[in-house]
């Protein structure tokens, strides 16, 4: 999946443990467990959505997508900045992206392409979920299928909202009208 939909996802883990886990270092844990885990289950339904394996810049439609992606990716963290421990840790596996290069130039052999993703996705049952539910579909060369990821993005960001609305403050209480329609001072 896509950086905005995995910003989506960690914001949202992040909105729903505030509340809930006073305790930081344990809302840490949780945060870092439940973005890795929706983290590697958003990535295997990916199929379903359109997410060529390899860069195409000669493609009109990949090109603007991805030029889509980077804005939406951008406007999404900053606009959710106040979560963004949860983003951070919804894309932990992407780290593999920032280690690859690393391993190239100090030739770690030992290190392979995609080694975050497979670490994780090794863990019991968790590889499992997402690849079950679309093992039928491959769609990653098709390009109606963004409206997929979209469609999944536009739901994580009703949660967001929902989410903003449950914790608003409550309105405050009007105060009293007199006859005249002048709030009444107390005395
Ligand atoms: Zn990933």
């Amino acid at each position: 999946m896509q950086g905005y939909t995995h910003f989506l996802a960690g914001a949202a883990i992040e909105h729903g443990l505030r509340e809930k886990v006073k305790n930081k270092q344990a809302r840490f844990a949780l945060l870092a467990g439940l973005g890795i885990a929706t983290h590697i289950v958003l990535d295997d339904i990916a199929r379903l959505t359109y997410h060529p394996p390899n860069a195409m810049p000669g493609d009109p439609f990949w090109l603007s997508y991805h030029v889509f992606v980077a804005i939406a990716s951008l406007t999404v963290f900053v606009a959710y900045r106040r979560y963004y421990v949860g983003m951070l840790c919804s894309v932990i596996p992407d780290f593999d992206w920032i280690i690859r290069p690393i391993a190239n130039a100090l030739g770690w052999t030992w290190w392979r392409e995609g080694s975050l993703h497979g670490l994780f996705r090794s863990l019991p049952g968790l590889g499992a979920v997402g690849r079950h539910l679309t093992k039928d579909f491959n769609w990653t060369h098709l390009p109606t299928a963004a409206l997929v990821e979209i469609a999944i993005a536009t739901v994580l960001f009703a949660v967001l909202v929902w989410l903003d609305y449950k914790h608003s403050p409550p309105p405050k209480a009007e105060k009293p009208l007199a006859e005249n329609g002048e709030p009444v001072h107390p005395v």
